[in-house]
């Protein structure tokens, strides 16, 4: 892992900690009393999806899902699903975690798929948002932080595999 290539912090890893706590604190407001389903996209959301779901006071399912739509650092538009979700969902409060949303493209599709399989209702929440860079509109519940048009990496978000347990948000310089 090559430090030399990344900026200083986008957002602290307190600034981060403390975009949980105030996205928890929605949803739980939101979902009081209910049951809710956090499906993640996996690999980027797995750092926001562990700390989300220890700070809800919720009743919460945990499920995954496994895409990929970039082969490197460019969105090829295809969503490929390389593990789908397992529970079963129909009538259920569902929220999507994602990562970053940049072109929507991701989304779009995954939004699609699961309403196809009747949920009670389904949000979506996203740790950061590039919301220069959408393509398509997607409607986005829960936007933790936004973030520049850059490439970033960290809490979960990789290049090329690496620096996805940084615990802050840098962007990786080419
Ligand atoms: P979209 O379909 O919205 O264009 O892309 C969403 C996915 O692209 C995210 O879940 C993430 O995996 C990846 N992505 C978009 N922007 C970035 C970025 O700046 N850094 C990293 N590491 N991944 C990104």
């Amino acid at each position: 892992m090559d430090k030399s290539k990344l900026s200083a912090a986008i957002y602290t890893e307190a600034e981060i900690r403390q975009m949980v706590k105030r996205v928890a604190e929605q949803i739980e407001k939101d979902y009081a009393g209910e049951e809710v389903v956090l499906i993640g996209v996996l690999k980027g959301s797995v750092v926001f999806i562990s700390d989300l779901m220890r700070a809800l006071d919720l009743d919460v399912l945990l499920d995954f899902i496994v895409v990929s739509s970039y082969q490197g650092t460019k969105s090829t538009g295809v969503v490929k699903i390389i593990k789908d979700a397992d529970i079963e969902i129909s009538g259920k409060h569902v929220i999507l975690v994602e990562d970053i949303v940049d072109t929507g493209l991701t989304l779009a599709y995954l939004r699609d798929l699961f309403l196809a399989r009747k949920p009670a209702s389904l949000a979506i929440c996203t740790a950061f948002d590039k919301p220069d860079r959408r393509q398509v509109a997607v409607p986005v519940d829960y936007i933790g932080l936004e973030v520049p048009n850059v490439c970033v990496v960290g809490y979960g978000l990789d290049y090329e595999q690496n620096y996805r347990n940084l615990p802050y948000l840098a962007a990786y310089e080419f």
